[in-house]
């Protein structure tokens, strides 16, 4: 049966981004702002939807078809949260 499969990608423009941005916490004040936009747009970079079937990417989780095999979704059930959690907790700190 055909899903949506989130894929997260650990070597990739996310995770360098967020390294980037990991260093410019320190760069208090303006990298310390700038740290946090880049660890949120990382964390969002590292995870992408894809199609069960083919694999293609997929735009959100809200699509009922694969735009490219037309693999029907809308009968599985929700998937996972989409965001990782720990980009909060950083924040946090
Ligand atoms: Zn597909």
């Amino acid at each position: 049966m055909a899903s949506i499969t989130k894929k997260s990608q650990f070597i990739g423009t996310g995770c360098l981004i967020q390294i980037l941005g990991l260093l410019l916490l320190f760069v208090f004040p303006i990298g310390t702002i700038i740290g946090i936009l880049l660890l949120i747009t990382g964390s969002r970079l590292k995870v992408k939807l894809v199609c069960s079937e083919c694999g293609n990417k997929i735009d959100g989780k809200e699509v009922k078809l694969c735009p490219t095999c037309k693999a029907d979704f809308s009968t599985t059930s929700e998937i996972a949260e989409l965001e990782p959690d720990n980009i909060d907790k950083i924040i946090d700190v």
